[in-house]
């Protein structure tokens, strides 16, 4: 088959919308597919922000099984917003809310998340199955537990059906509802059972996906095989090990025209690798907009992130001392536990000028954090790719992170071979905990004092390949092998 057709589904894509890296790699991948021969159509949730983005768009009638499955009317809208071919699944009973596309004004997860995100599945199986005529896809791609009753959907259809790829971008979100909602969620009888959806007692979405699509993917070699032990497998390893044959790990890329120093149009100032000291005027915005002393010299740590228990900032939280102790500055911008929110609010009015942060979500500071920290810290206790340390890369911020997931595949440590061949692009530390991660802290801080050796680190990092050109070859060599089985 020369040019595959893929329907990729899932909760967020970026330009649209995002809430994490999901979106960007569902926005990203396809573009890059193109180079590969691969045609591929995005279906996403019809969110207010979503419709107020979309240009002009040709609407299709709703497949009656979507309709009866979300008990409302609606359409599919299909147009193309930045390259990215978008289908949008227009039900306002389900999509029309404010706010986050997971969570109500109030904080909690809307009560309705299954069968909003069931409603989502069944319309991609339905477009699988055919349901938009001439255009029927070869391979269905699902993305994390909103999607994951895709392939369940199609593994219970009878007769011929398109082949189904699930991509794991994070097992800590099993999407469990209770078992008594299978009848709500059109899944058949023989769907309970630990051969089925069952999980502990609930059933899980993202585990249809695992039981059923014919591959499984996820987003780094290391997190691959970390998810298959019971330290890394949250329930999942005994399924996911049954399943080793049909699992692995494709890297993320990054989209490298967005995410470009040279041509950002967000920064204070560009560069290149070879102008590095056009991150200086980065660095003092940065400063600037963070409330910390303007300091050209101190060596400052940036930090990007959901601010939750797996990014392991309460660990940063109690090495603050230590960070502090070597004379550097902090800037923080992330949202997430309140009370990790607190601990660095609480720490910003503590060390006035040394530590900033900023609690909300921000694109532009996202872009001014990699520009103009000179480190970026992931110390996270788990992460299956990461994409912040991708960007760091690309920025000339020297990531320092822990040894786990797609963080140990994409940093190389500044050991003493690393350092001695002239490889480093970064620090790592393992295990992750509060005491290795101020012994990084404090290895950073002696790179950071040898001038050539951290510009050395810097044009190392800005030379790494983070595009997306190298996945989507595998991607595409994955699909082009489901559709041939
Ligand atoms: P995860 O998807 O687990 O949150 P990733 O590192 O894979 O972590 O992706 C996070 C993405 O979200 C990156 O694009 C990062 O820049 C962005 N991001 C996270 N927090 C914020 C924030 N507070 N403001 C702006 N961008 C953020």
């Amino acid at each position: 088959m020369s040019t595959p057709r893929v329907l990729s589904v899932a909760s967020e894509a970026y330009p649209l919308i995002k809430t994490g890296g999901l979106a960007d790699v569902v926005g990203a991948l396809p573009l890059a597919l193109v180079a590969e021969g691969v045609e591929t159509r995005t279906l996403i949730p019809g969110y207010p922000r979503v419709l107020a983005a979309l240009g002009t768009v040709e609407a299709l009638p709703l497949p009656a099984a979507v309709a009866a499955q979300a008990g409302s009317a609606g359409q599919l809208l299909a147009g193309k917003v930045q390259g990215l071919d978008v289908l949008v699944l227009d039900i306002p009973a389900l999509f029309d809310r404010p706010g986050n596309p997971y969570v109500g004004p109030d904080g909690q997860d809307w009560p309705d998340n299954a069968l909003r995100f069931a409603t989502l599945s069944r319309a991609a199986a339905e477009i699988g199955l055919g349901a938009l005529g001439a255009w029927v896809p070869d391979v269905v791609h699902a993305h994390d537990w909103q999607a994951g009753l895709t392939p369940a959907y199609l593994h219970y259809h009878n007769g011929r059906r398109p082949g189904t790829m699930m991509t794991v971008h994070n097992l800590a979100f099993a999407g469990k509802v209770p078992l008594a909602m299978r009848a709500r969620l059109h899944l058949p009888r023989e769907a309970l059972g630990l051969d089925g959806v069952e999980f502990y007692g609930s059933l899980s979405l993202l585990k249809a996906g695992l039981q059923f699509a014919d591959r499984i993917t996820t987003v780094s070699p290391s997190y691959a095989a970390e998810i298959v032990t019971p330290e890394g497998g949250m329930g999942f390893d005994g399924l996911l090990r049954g399943r080793g044959s049909a699992l692995s790990g494709i890297l993320n890329g990054i989209d490298d025209i967005d995410w470009n120093p040279k041509t950002d149009a967000l920064l204070a100032k560009r560069y290149t690798a070879t102008s590095v000291l056009g991150r200086t005027a980065n660095k003092v915005a940065l400063q600037e907009r963070m409330g910390l002393d303007i300091d050209p010299d101190a060596l400052l740590f940036g930090v990007v992130s959901r601010l939750t228990w797996q990014k392991g900032l309460d660990l940063l939280l109690k090495a603050l001392p230590d960070l502090l102790g070597h004379g550097a500055q902090l800037a923080v911008l992330g949202a997430g536990d309140p009370g990790i929110e607190e601990g660095f609010r609480d720490a910003a009015m503590a060390h006035r000028g040394r530590v900033g942060c900023i609690i909300g979500y921000d694109e532009t500071l996202a872009h001014t954090m990699q520009a103009g920290a000179d480190a970026l810290l992931v110390p996270s206790r788990f992460e299956p790719c990461g994409l912040t340390q991708l960007y760091a890369l690309r920025y000339g911020a020297v990531p320092v992170v822990a040894r786990v997931g797609g963080l140990a595949d994409t940093v190389i440590d500044a050991n003493p071979m690393a350092l001695s061949a002239g490889v480093a692009t970064g620090v790592q530390f393992f295990p992750v905990t509060s005491d290795t991660l101020s012994g990084a802290i404090a290895h950073t801080a002696e790179l950071f004092a040898d001038r050539d050796a951290w510009k050395r680190m810097q044009a190392n990092g800005m030379r790494t390949d983070v595009s997306w050109r190298g996945p989507a070859r595998r991607y595409a060599a994955l699909y082009r092998a489901i559709s041939a089985e």
